[in-house]
């Protein structure tokens, strides 16, 4: 006898043939990924999951610096491989909507430490995907800096065309915090903030490599057409 279907089974229709099922080894692209946050697929329209890796690495002169990301979905961060770090081999939270970063070790100028954690969200279905970077006095912690930006995805994003916006908008975003010292002077305590070590994070060639490699795209595609 044949097996009746079960009308209340959710089904998963199968993937686009433009979007195959794809797999990575974490330590594999991180091992050669350009930022502390990289998408492990290309996959960035509307509704995708977009797991992403992120790893940090301590030494004698590393200083990540600290802010705190504004985010409009959730994050689910699983922690691969840590060693000195704030997070432990294993773990998996929710990073929340507000959260703060930094490099996540104990002691981020103590060689041998490093952690590699992957970092997941959803973009959103439809509609603006608001985020925002906010720096803090490394004084006496007031707020000095907020620069906001659309992690939205436009339809069929994949990441050549759009990069993953929270990194690759990140230098922009920071560059009139980083360029002006009258941003970076805490109008409480007075403290000049040092500006933030974008370049520590890597978002400065992420965002340079993805605009030429579109270019470079485009440039192909001009040569010839697709038919
Ligand atoms: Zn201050």
């Amino acid at each position: 006898m044949s097996q009746q279907p079960n009308p209340r089974e959710l089904v998963i229709p199968p993937p686009r043939a433009d979007r195959p099922p794809l797999h990575a080894n974490l330590l594999n692209h991180m091992q050669q990924a350009n930022t502390t946050l990289a998408p492990l697929f290309p996959y960035l329209h509307p509704g995708a999951i977009v797991p992403t890796g992120a790893l940090f690495i301590g030494g004698p002169d590393t200083d990540y610096g600290q802010f705190y990301h504004h985010n409009s979905v959730d994050e689910i961060i699983i922690a691969f491989v840590a060693n000195g770090a704030t997070l432990q081999t294993g773990q998996l939270y929710n990073g929340g909507r507000v959260h703060g970063v930094n490099g996540f070790l104990k002691d981020q100028t103590a060689p041998g430490s490093f952690v590699l954690f992957s970092v997941t969200q959803r973009q959103l279905d439809e509609g603006a995907q608001p985020e925002a970077i906010s720096i803090l006095c490394t004084s006496c912690r007031k707020q000095l800096f907020k620069g906001e930006f659309d992690g939205a995805s436009p339809p069929d994003a994949t990441e050549l065309d759009h990069p993953f916006m929270s990194a690759a908008a990140l230098p922009d975003v920071l560059r009139a915090f980083n360029e002006d010292p009258e941003l970076r002077t805490c109008p409480d305590c007075g403290h000049v903030n040092e500006p933030f070590p974008v370049h520590a994070w890597g978002w400065d060639n992420y965002a340079t490599q993805s605009r030429v490699l579109a270019g470079a795209k485009q440039l192909l595609l001009e040569a010839a057409p697709p038919t």
